[in-house]
């Protein structure tokens, strides 16, 4: 790899493609296993159901994996999920990362037919059908304080774009004076009082159009798009009676970094939103990206809750 030290030059990140397969140990997927001599985690069969799900961590660059690709094909229709193992040092090195929740503690209210959408967000924009579009009018009203209460950065259930700062980490992020933010207390729904104990994280900036999509499963808002037979088989009824805006969404779902043309962030605050939006059915979320400055915030301080993952920055 060839790191340059010009910081005009964007440096190429090399990650590791890590796959996590879970399948019941009777699956035949595992007698493969064994024959490739590969290690894996034997789930625990003394649990009331009976059912050992056995584990199998492999990455990209490890020489079984075309095999264990082949094999993944033929026998996992669910149970597989990819992550990216980035190094220390592409972490200590991005400039800017994508930020993302741990774990997710909560629902927006009222729930109930998601109607959390039009109490927190303005929807003349907004599109049910892809989730595209809203605008925040309002605080987020929540049931109960948040648990998790080792997490100083937390999430809801279904809003993937919007974190929660404990009190510790909102005073943190103001005393290192990150920029791009502002705090809105959420609302106690039933009692309709203002939360006392986190707040909204507010990203105030949205970056132009940057995303470069390469490798990105694209989900356009049509009828028979890219997910519909995914689709089908799921809702099959559902599908015939929905409207739709036409605008383009990507999973997020990605091999190594995301990528974004470097000159969109120049003058951006700490904290922005991608333009782009994200996810899949009716969900779509714009992506939160912060500086290394944010970063170092949250790892001095020692926060739980997030996870980072570095951005490449392309010409
Ligand atoms: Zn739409």
């Amino acid at each position: 790899m060839n790191r340059s030290s010009d910081p005009e030059e964007p440096d190429q990140i090399n990650v590791k493609i890590k796959h996590r397969i879970a399948l019941r140990d009777d699956d035949r997927f595992w007698l493969e296993i064994d024959r490739l001599g590969l290690h894996y985690d034997r789930g625990d069969s003394n649990n009331v159901l009976r059912l050992a799900i056995n584990v199998l961590n492999v990455t990209e660059d490890q020489p079984e994996w075309p095999e264990v690709e082949r094999l993944v094909a033929i026998f996992c229709s669910g149970g597989h999920s990819v992550s990216n193992l980035f190094t220390k040092a592409e972490l200590d090195t991005a400039k800017w990362l994508h930020l993302s929740a741990l774990g997710h503690h909560g629902y927006p209210q009222p729930e109930e037919n998601f109607g959390y959408q039009e109490a927190t967000y303005d929807v003349r924009e907004f599109c049910p059908t892809c989730g595209i579009g809203g605008t925040q009018k309002a605080p987020f009203r929540i049931r109960t304080e948040f648990k998790a209460s080792r997490s100083q950065i937390v999430q809801l259930n279904w809003v993937f774009d919007e974190f929660f700062l404990r009190n510790q980490a909102r005073e943190g992020l103001r005393s290192a004076g990150i920029t791009g933010i502002r705090y809105l207390a959420p609302m106690l729904h039933k009692a309709n009082r203002q939360c006392e104990r986190v707040a909204q994280m507010v990203v105030k900036v949205e970056l132009p159009p940057a995303l470069d999509p390469v490798g990105l499963q694209p989900v356009t808002c049509k009828a028979e798009n890219e997910e519909w037979q995914a689709m089908q088989r799921r809702r099959p009824f559902e599908s015939e009676k929905l409207s739709h805006c036409g605008r383009l969404k990507y999973h997020y779902t990605h091999k190594g970094p995301y990528r974004f043309d470097g000159d969109a962030f120049a003058g951006a605050p700490d904290v922005v939103k991608s333009h782009e939006w994200f996810g899949s059915g009716a969900s779509a979320h714009r992506l939160v990206i912060v500086s290394q400055r944010f970063r170092q915030t949250v790892i001095a301080s020692n926060w739980r809750g997030v996870l980072f993952e570095p951005i490449e920055l392309v010409k």
